[in-house]
């Protein structure tokens, strides 16, 4: 009898989105024969939606890129790596650092990112770093460095079965965060007395569940919110103890909320006032309440304002740091909150330091023994492709994300790819939209090969594990990078053998010269053995001596990490989105995802048992603005604004507000030849943080 190997058990992360689920493979022999829900992941439970449980039909070498290529040609990854060296050195010998950038994403794994970043801004000598999940969630930092000083999410899962009263705004997480959904509605069930309110212009599948959907009309959440405060001085609700003991700034915040009164509000939202009042009354009388909030309140030319002024609701009734309790944003990624750690966005450093701060900088130089540091901020993601597109900068990689699909303006984004002198892509994929510029290609390893650590939204390290070797020729992104780094002649600090040892250099940098005055410290992980990193349970930072075991909540001692040690309130102003309807383009787009796809679909459309759930690309359109623009149920229509036009199928929808239109952000070209809607979006940002506004498009549709 021939001894056939036993199935072994390996457990790692789900690759999509940010609730970070644990996921157990089951692994015979070379073949990954089966997947579950990890039972004992403290983010799922044992649970997976339907695009983690179909993992394993995305996992194919079907499209993968396998070799190094430099043009249409299969080069050595020697060749490969002195061309981009060389290419990236010449740049910035004619045109300084400034010249150069990296764009990342938040499918890297923290020891990808961490790299990066130090090539970046300790070697190379610029900012010029930014994510795609600047996209994401880059307003819900910004504000919360505004509030607490720092990039602190202050909740965890559980707080969300804790709760008297969920309010989730701007977020469809029936959908997006399903595995999270799934625990509200069951704590629903268990407490028939919890709330659940939804702020969102549309229905949704989330929007079942809520005792009171409130569509506000779309970019008006900061009035509504505003609203909250005045409610709460008005009644004398106001938790005046925590605000004087924990917070600064209030006369000024109540002065700026003063003028919207449930009356005011109800007109400038346009919503019924017995919601608006019902919704004050709710979340004034609960004793506790989690504001839930996500890309529809971050996609904003006002997404930091808007984050800001949900955390004035919590600061004011001092419903923050307690059991059932909190702002709480959610990160679309499975590692957005890795790559901040690390400082993966244009204007931070490593472990949450700050680029302006000259005594964090030259902490991280020190600790780093680099030849320079970056003493300003790079450019930020919209405005790094602008920046290829003048000309200023003139040598971009582009790491594991697809930009020509997922960035607004998208036609300005193929104009810029298109006149870059070198575009160097790393990809799992062969062909994407992105990779069609790529003057090189290097193939990087996927989902079930990469092996390091990611960070869910509730600051939960776990571990992705590496269960297969790598397809064909392809190399780690951290690897790529270190080679990339060490061919530019920056050998001494890339000299990595390990996503192990990565991960400590990561771990001892953000215990570094920490007094406590970040919040951002995972020291109590440095010096792991490659067993003990490999053998790592999930934890949520930080992780040091006052917090050995990890803290699933923070600011319960109503300290934050500002100078005085207390919250900050920021009074906020309501503005209108920047861009507006007019004449010739009448409706509001508003965009999204849906069920079972995952961003620009290079993985999920791969799976039939995914796509079959939305096979097309689509627009929702009311029924009344189905007539007046002479369209039917299923038939295809042009969409058009300033920036370009797409073709979608309409689907009528009395979900839908007036006036107002929705589709799907996935379809690349491969899936639908002319389905990219962020195409259609202008490239305004957000002034803070730098998010683009892809919640609100002024356009126009016609029977095509
Ligand atoms: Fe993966 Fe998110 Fe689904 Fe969990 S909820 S299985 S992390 S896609």
């Amino acid at each position: 009898l021939m001894n056939k190997p036993a199935v072994r058990l390996k457990q790692t992360t789900c690759p999509y989105c940010g609730v970070g689920c644990g996921i157990d493979v089951n692994v015979d022999g070379q073949t990954l024969t089966q997947v579950n829900g990890s039972s004992d992941h403290p983010a799922n439970f044992g649970r997976l939606c339907v695009k983690g449980s179909s993992v394993l039909e995305t996992n194919d070498v079907s499209g993968r890129l396998l070799q190094p290529m430099i043009g249409d040609s299969v080069v050595s990854w020697d060749e490969a790596i002195n061309h981009v060296a060389s290419g990236f050195q010449d740049v910035i010998e004619k045109h300084g650092p400034q010249a150069v950038a990296l764009y990342v994403s938040g499918q890297l794994l923290t020891e990808d990112y961490y790299v990066a970043n130090k090539l970046m801004k300790g070697y190379i000598g610029s900012a010029n770093i930014d994510t795609n999940s600047r996209l994401c969630m880059s307003s819900a930092v910004a504000g919360y460095k505004r509030a607490f000083g720092s990039d602190t999410v202050p909740c965890n899962y559980q707080d969300l079965e804790d709760t008297d009263l969920l309010v989730l705004v701007g977020s469809n997480a029936a959908w997006t965060h399903p595995v999270l959904f799934q625990r509200m509605e069951r704590a629903k069930q268990i407490n028939p007395d919890m709330k659940v309110v939804v702020i969102d212009p549309r229905q949704s599948a989330t929007s079942e569940l809520a005792d009171l959907h409130i569509a506000i009309k779309p970019g008006t959440d900061v009035a509504l919110l505003n609203g909250v405060v005045n409610y709460l001085a008005e009644q004398g609700l106001l938790d005046k103890n925590y605000i004087e003991q924990h917070t600064e700034g209030f006369s000024a915040t109540l002065e700026s909320c003063q003028a919207w009164t449930a009356e005011r509000v109800a007109q400038y939202c346009d919503i019924p006032l017995e919601q608006v009042s019902t919704y004050y009354q709710w979340f004034a009388n609960s004793p506790t309440a989690i504001t839930f909030y996500c890309m529809g309140v971050n996609q904003s030319s006002q997404g930091t304002d808007k984050c800001n002024a949900i955390i004035n609701c919590h600061l004011a009734s001092g419903k923050v740091g307690k059991v059932g309790s909190g702002p709480f944003s959610i990160t679309g990624q499975p590692n957005a909150m890795g790559g901040r750690e690390v400082g993966g966005l244009a204007n931070m450093l490593a472990a949450h330091m700050d680029i302006e701060n000259p005594k964090h900088r030259g902490n991280v130089q020190t600790f780093w023994r680099s030849p320079r540091i970056a003493d300003k901020a790079g450019a930020k993601a919209v405005d790094m492709f602008e920046k290829v597109r003048n000309g200023e900068i003139k040598a971009i990689w582009v790491m594991a994300t697809n930009p020509a699909v997922s960035l607004p303006n998208g036609n300005a984004i193929a104009e810029a790819l298109a006149a870059c002198p070198l575009v160097v892509v790393s990809d799992c994929n062969l062909n994407t939209d992105t990779t069609e510029w790529a003057n090189v290609r290097l193939p990087a390893t996927g989902w079930s090969e990469k092996d390091g650590t990611v960070t869910n939204s509730e600051r939960r390290i776990s571990r992705q594990r590496g269960i297969m070797p790598p397809s064909g020729e392809a190399k780690h992104d951290w690897q790529i990078i270190c080679e990339v780094a060490q061919a530019m002649g920056f050998a001494s600090g890339f000299r990595f053998t390990s996503p192990a040892e990565i991960f400590d250099e990561h771990a001892r940098l953000s215990g570094y010269e920490n007094y406590g005055s970040r919040d951002f410290d995972i020291s109590g992980l440095a010096g792991m053995s490659e067993g003990e990193y490999d053998r790592l349970r999930p934890v949520q930072w930080p992780v040091n001596a006052q917090y050995p075991q990890g803290c699933s909540r923070m600011f319960e001692d109503g300290r934050f990490f500002t100078k005085s040690g207390k919250a900050q309130f920021v009074g906020v102003t309501a503005k209108a989105p920047v861009q507006i309807t007019s004449e010739e383009y009448p409706l509001v787009l508003n965009s999204g995802r849906v069920r079972d796809q995952w961003h620009t679909m290079t993985r999920t459309g791969k799976a039939a048992k995914l796509t079959a759930h939305i096979a097309e690309p689509f627009v929702a359109v009311h029924p009344n603005d189905a007539e007046r623009f002479s369209l039917t149920d299923g038939q295809v229509a042009k969409v058009t604004s300033a920036f370009g036009q797409v073709l979608l199928k309409v689907k009528l929808d009395s979900g839908q507000r007036k006036g107002e239109l929705f589709a799907p952000m996935h379809w690349n070209k491969q899936f639908a030849s002319q389905a990219n809607i962020n195409k259609l979006y202008a490239p305004v940002v957000d002034p803070i943080s730098g998010q683009p506004e892809l919640k609100h498009a002024a356009v126009t549709i016609e029977p095509y």
